[in-house]
């Protein structure tokens, strides 16, 4: 049945994917962003409400207005190394933001949110795969501030009988199939997009030599020496999310749930460039540099909690078809 859905972030890479989908099962999706990191015309035809998570006067309207069901909440700043440095925004906008918007919820009888948490709250495992279970321990302030949020949502579930559902993100990867929509940061700091910056450097004639790739740390304990990440494509990502949105309303009782989304696949920095040197044919060159603040040696999900019970399946098991559609989407949509 057709939902009223809020998400948060809409206007960003994950979240524009989300709101797109979830028009395309027939909810009705408005979105809310501050255009901060997000862009406008990724919004496509979805109503937009420009704001900011911590506003509640703009924050308040729009809940009164639309008698949402749900809220999936995207808004957040999400790099690790950024997170280190400037913990201070961090906090403020992803714990502090968040509340105000459950908060606000809360007024309006929004009871229900698929929160946007990440592996990062693991810091690093003891023991991998990583399971739901896995301690939690983060190493940067980014999944610090993340975990925080699934704290105040447990005790909200609790006190509040506010119903979530935490979604912890492994590597998002890949673009929209059909390449209307792709990943676009600014600054741009994942590996994947700047691998491939690097493939279109030289496609249009620069020198592999000369090139602007770093990977960050070889001397970790790992096959090579390189961070080794689990990497799901961003179309699995939001299907979760529907499949979320769905347990939430038949399954009201669960309170606040957490569930880990990823593919179960580790790749090292070294094997994601070679797979994107196979799927450009573009002879890719990197400089070896020191290790970036806060990244821990290898996170790799064990996603079988979300396959269980939210009876979600990933379409895209393997990095190389991730890689393709964010090359495809690259290609016709270079930086500026
Ligand atoms: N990485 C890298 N060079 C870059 C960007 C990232 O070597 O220019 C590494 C980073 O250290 C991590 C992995 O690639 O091990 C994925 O980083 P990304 O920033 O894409 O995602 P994160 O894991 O931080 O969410």
């Amino acid at each position: 049945m057709s939902k009223n859905i809020l998400v948060t972030g809409g206007a960003g890479y994950i979240g524009s994917n989300m709101a797109r989908l979830l028009k395309r099962q027939g909810h009705n999706v408005v979105i809310y962003d501050n255009l901060g990191r997000g862009n406008a015309d990724a919004a496509m035809d979805i109503p937009l409400i420009e704001g900011d998570i911590s506003d509640r006067n703009t924050l308040a309207p729009a809940l009164e207005k639309h008698n949402f069901d749900a809220v999936m909440h995207f808004a957040a700043f999400a790099y690790v190394g950024e997170s280190v440095t400037a913990p201070d925004i961090y906090y403020r906008n992803n714990v502090c933001g968040t509340l105000n918007l459950i908060d606000t919820m809360r007024e309006f009888n929004v009871n229900r949110l698929v929160f946007s948490s990440t592996c990062a709250t693991y810091g690093e495992p003891k023991s991998l795969p990583i399971t739901e279970a896995t301690e939690q321990n983060p190493i940067n302030p980014y999944g610090q501030s993340k975990l925080m949020v699934e704290q105040i949502l447990k005790d909200y579930a609790q006190a509040y009988d506010f119903r979530s559902i935490a979604l912890r993100y492994f590597n998002a990867a890949g673009s929209a199939e059909d390449g209307s929509l792709g990943e676009r940061h600014d600054p741009e700091t994942h590996l994947l997009p700047l691998i491939l910056f690097e493939a279109l450097r030289i496609q249009a004639g620069g020198d592999p030599k000369d090139t602007n790739l770093k990977v960050f740390g070889s001397d970790f304990d790992t096959r090579d020496g390189t961070c080794i990440r689990d990497y799901i494509h961003v179309n699995d990502l939001c299907s979760a999310h529907t499949a979320a949105l769905e347990r939430m309303i038949a399954v009201p009782d669960k309170g606040a749930e957490q569930f880990n989304l990823g593919v179960n696949k580790g790749y090292t920095v070294l094997e994601v460039i070679d797979a994107c040197r196979k799927i450009t044919g573009v002879d890719i060159q990197y400089n070896l540099v020191d290790r970036r603040e806060g990244d821990p040696p290898e996170l790799v999900a064990d996603a079988s909690q979300a396959m269980q019970k939210l009876k979600w399946t990933p379409s895209y098991p393997d990095i190389e078809q991730s890689l393709q559609h964010a090359w495809d989407w690259f290609s016709k949509h270079p930086p500026e």
